[in-house]
């Protein structure tokens, strides 16, 4: 069933982080914009669509960055934060400063963020952390970087919400039932799963996980996908509010089954628990292909067989913590073959694509769906970060993937 005789310019497929902020700054630049945003399911285990990796309340934010690109996505996403709060009905940006810690030989990509440092990022060594956070038992040798500073914590479900609503007030139109295909004739029409037929000059799609092997791109990406469990500690009152002042922090732990932590400080759940936080790569993680595998992992994954190899390395980093129960959050991670979302040209003045968070687009989904934006609404790439950044790979066009290996395979090296 056609939707009533509006061509929209623009149909975004995908409200996620970065779909949604696209769908902002496109509706605020006077497109006409569709957004096709089916919303977090309710029942995630009966699900029978596309899941997001949006569906959490925290996720880290820091100015300490490795290279050039980054470093000035961080600044464009700072920049965002009143308008985004703008349009929120709740804070998305909290959080004192973001503390980064890990063995300097252990961490090249610090080492090197470290020559780039903002003003006031202060440098802390064992006993310089063991005074600043006397809940937290610190590893050995640990060297701490400190983001000075608000705003290291934003709710992705806040953000999404807040990007939904300004891109609503700017005109936009939200249909909430998945998309399962997109044709393109004199115009685009994109099909949703209850029949809607949308039709737009242009499409942009950014489905997150959900891209390859669902039938919206005629080619696959090179894109790698890998099961993520968060470790969460449910608290008591009296223990929350003993821990609330927790940093976020990303934490180089050495560990035999765990790797690459980021913990938030306890954080109220809308079923009305506060959880603390304890996300990692594990040696329990596999890649993970094709949208029927990643939804059964988001269905009924056996994340809970990751609470034993987790739980130690959380136990050893917060000395007496008293846990009413644990349990665990499922995600994926989208990888790109470099790192940094592909944002590009599928077909000139027709198809657009914003696919791949690398697991820390959360912080900068904003200014990447700006950047989307920008090339949707010109036609071209008219923004001063390079391109070639962003630069769309085909599957099998990637030989040497440069993110995050799987723990195991690091731990077996
Ligand atoms: C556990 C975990 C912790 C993380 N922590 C951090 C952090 O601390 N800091 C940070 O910066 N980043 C973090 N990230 C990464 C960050 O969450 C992602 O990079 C970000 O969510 C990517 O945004 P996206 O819009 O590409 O994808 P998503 O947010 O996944 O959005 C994709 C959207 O597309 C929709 N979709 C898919 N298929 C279709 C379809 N056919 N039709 C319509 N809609 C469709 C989905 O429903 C979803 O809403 C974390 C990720 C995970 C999993």
């Amino acid at each position: 069933m056609p939707y009533p005789s509006r061509v929209f310019d623009v149909t975004v497929i995908g409200g996620g982080m970065i779909g949604a902020s696209a769908a902002r700054h496109l509706a605020e630049d006077g497109l006409d914009v569709a957004v096709v945003a089916p919303p977090e399911p309710t029942d995630p285990a009966a699900h029978t669509g596309p899941f997001g990796a949006h569906y959490d309340e925290t996720r880290l934010s820091r100015t300490v960055q490795r290279g050039a690109v980054e470093a000035e996505l961080a600044r464009r996403a700072r920049a965002a934060v009143a308008s985004i709060e703008g349009f929120a009905d709740r804070p998305v940006y909290t959080g004192s400063g973001h503390l980064f810690v890990s063995r300097p030989e252990d961490d090249e990509g610090m080492a090197e963020a470290v020559l780039n440092m903002p003003d006031g990022v202060e440098v802390l060594d064992g006993a310089a952390l063991a005074g600043r956070y006397p809940s937290i038992e610190f590893q050995p040798g640990m060297v701490g970087f400190l983001d000075p500073g608000t705003g290291s914590l934003l709710s992705p479900r806040a953000l999404v919400a807040a990007q939904l609503r300004a891109a609503t007030a700017a005109g936009s139109h939200v249909f909430t039932s998945s998309a399962v295909g997109v044709a393109s004739d004199a115009t685009s029409t994109v099909t949703l799963a209850d029949d809607t037929r949308v039709r737009s000059r242009k499409v942009l799609v950014a489905t997150g996980a959900f891209t390859n092997g669902t039938g919206l791109l005629e080619r696959p990406l090179a894109l790698r996908m890998k099961t993520e469990t968060v470790l969460l500690a449910e608290l008591g009152e009296a223990e929350a509010r003993r821990l609330a002042d927790l940093p976020p922090m990303h934490y180089g732990v050495r560990d035999r089954g765990v790797g690459d932590v980021y913990t938030a400080p306890p954080a109220a759940y809308p079923d009305g628990s506060v959880l603390l936080k304890w996300g990692a790569n594990t040696i329990h993680d596999r890649w993970i292909e094709g949208p029927g595998a990643i939804a059964d992992w988001y269905r009924h994954g056996d994340s809970d067989a990751s609470i034993g190899l987790m739980r130690p390395s959380m136990e050893a980093t917060y000395p007496g913590l008293e846990v009413l129960g644990w349990r665990t959050h499922r995600c994926v991670v989208t990888y790109t073959g470099h790192m940094l979302p592909y944002i590009d040209t599928l077909i000139p003045g027709r198809l657009y694509l914003a696919i791949g968070g690398n697991g820390r687009s959360a912080k900068w989904a904003d200014p990447l769906g700006a950047l989307a934006a920008s090339l949707v609404s010109a036609g071209k790439w008219v923004d001063p970060l390079p391109a070639e950044r962003f630069e769309a790979r085909y599957d099998g066009e990637v030989d040497v993937w440069p993110g995050r290996d799987l723990l195991v395979e690091r731990r077996s090296a």
